[in-house]
């Protein structure tokens, strides 16, 4: 009977990193991720400007922008483009929650109201339970690939060695961990 706690301890963490992530100025062409690890696993916020997925930060009008907000789900939701984490930590994705603004999903009330913000944003969160989570030192970040509008990510880690910031970009796309001493 151990998997329930597992989850519910990894979901208390991607919730209090959401938390904080939602401080920062929006600024189109920057993103930013978190990244808690605990005993039990790995969790993975991602919130960016909607702008750096899509090219918009509207309602769609067209049925390119329906597109475009369509291929930004399925990217999001593809864990595998959004982050890898090492092999040898064992890692498997249990939960992944992605909420995008305007989404054909979302209710119509709440589309058109967003519609007269100037500016709207995109959450993700990635929750993996690992075998050896200390053996996540480093993540390689396919969100450059998935998103060519997205050029800076602001990263912050906190794990068992420590917090840690990375400025994350198309040519350094790979964020090292702060290190188990
Ligand atoms: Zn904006």
């Amino acid at each position: 009977m151990n998997t329930p706690h597992v989850v519910a301890s990894l979901s208390l963490v991607a919730f209090s990193i959401s938390a904080f992530a939602g401080n920062d100025a929006h600024e189109h062409g920057r993103a930013r991720l978190s990244l808690v690890q605990d005993d039990k696993g790995i969790a993975v916020t991602f919130e960016s400007p909607l702008d750096n997925l899509t090219g918009f930060e509207h309602a769609p009008r067209t049925q390119a922008q329906r597109h475009a907000l369509a291929e930004a789900r399925a990217a999001l939701q593809d864990a595998a483009r959004v982050v890898v984490l090492p092999d040898a930590a064992g890692c498997a994705l249990v939960a992944v929650e992605v909420a995008l603004p305007f989404d054909a999903a979302a209710h119509a009330a709440q589309a058109e109201h967003a519609d007269h913000a100037e500016h709207a944003d995109a959450l993700a969160e990635y929750t993996f339970t690992c075998d050896r989570p200390s053996a996540v030192t480093q993540v390689s970040v396919g969100l450059f690939r998935a998103f060519a509008r997205l050029r800076h990510i602001d990263a912050e880690a906190a794990t068992a060695a420590g917090q840690g910031k990375a400025l994350l970009s198309a040519t350094q796309a790979t964020w090292k961990l702060p290190e188990s001493r």
